[in-house]
């Protein structure tokens, strides 16, 4: 897979060159650019930004920089535009990105960019505005790598055990159940009975009790999305 990322604070995406996309770029799997949009100005200052038309608080990234950058960086591609307008950033997403050869990251500042760039950006590719969440950060950089790390590591030969990619939360619609390492008993709180059983069917019956019941707990609304919790009724 191929990752740009044009942003015009490069120095944020530092993180990518660490954990799991720094290992994953190790293991031949990733290819990542990180771009100042500063280099797609052509006056003096380098100027990103301007008064939004209509009048109203706040600047508007300009269209020319943002064309420029995404004509020479993501022919092809597809690019995410982060924004809080955008679809919810969720798992399956994550999956579904994991299968395209190319991302490009927009990271809009200020109130945003230009809405001719999305409509150019179009043109030469397909287009995706994705949130994070239903809140309001200052700019795109964070968005960006918390998808590049949550696609990342669903890319085929990244995670040494792919098993821990089906059972984590949201794999199968649920949230994961508690888990426990050593020592069996600490601060005289004591690891349930069935883990240190060495029965499996039955540990798999205790996990997949748990993971219903802190869904029913936590994220009721998960719960009519999924067929998979057959049983939680008797919870
Ligand atoms: N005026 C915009 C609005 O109300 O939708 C918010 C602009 S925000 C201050 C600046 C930039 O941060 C956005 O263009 C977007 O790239 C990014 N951003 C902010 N919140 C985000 C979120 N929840 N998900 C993804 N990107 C976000």
């Amino acid at each position: 897979m191929r990752i740009d990322v044009v942003t015009i604070f490069p120095d944020y995406l530092a993180p990518l060159e660490l954990s799991l996309p720094g290992k994953a770029r190790d293991k031949g799997l990733l290819d990542l650019a990180v771009h100042d949009l500063r280099r797609w100005t052509t006056d003096r200052h380098h100027t990103v930004d301007d008064t939004p038309y209509g009048g109203g608080a706040g600047m508007v990234m300009k269209p020319e920089p943002w064309g420029q950058a995404l004509d020479e960086v993501a022919q092809g591609a597809t690019i995410v535009f982060t924004t809080p307008s955008g679809e919810p950033f969720t798992q399956a997403l994550a999956h579904e990105l994991s299968g395209h050869e190319h991302l490009v990251f927009a990271c809009g500042r200020y109130e945003g960019i230009d809405q001719r760039v999305i409509e150019h950006a179009a043109t030469i590719g397909t287009v995706r505005e994705i949130s994070l969440g239903d809140y309001v950060l200052n700019g795109g950089e964070v968005a960006a790598l918390a998808i590049t790390e949550a696609v990342v590591r669903l890319l085929p030969g990244f995670m040494g055990n792919a098993e821990s990619l089906v059972e984590e939360s949201h794999a199968d619609g649920l949230l994961e159940y508690p888990v426990y390492t050593k020592p069996a008993s600490w601060q005289g709180r004591d690891v349930p009975d069935v883990l240190l059983s060495g029965d499996h069917a039955r540990i798999a019956r205790w996990r997949r009790e748990q993971a219903a019941r802190r869904t029913a707990e936590r994220r009721p609304d998960l719960l009519p999305a999924t067929g998979a919790i057959g049983g939680l009724a008797d919870l």
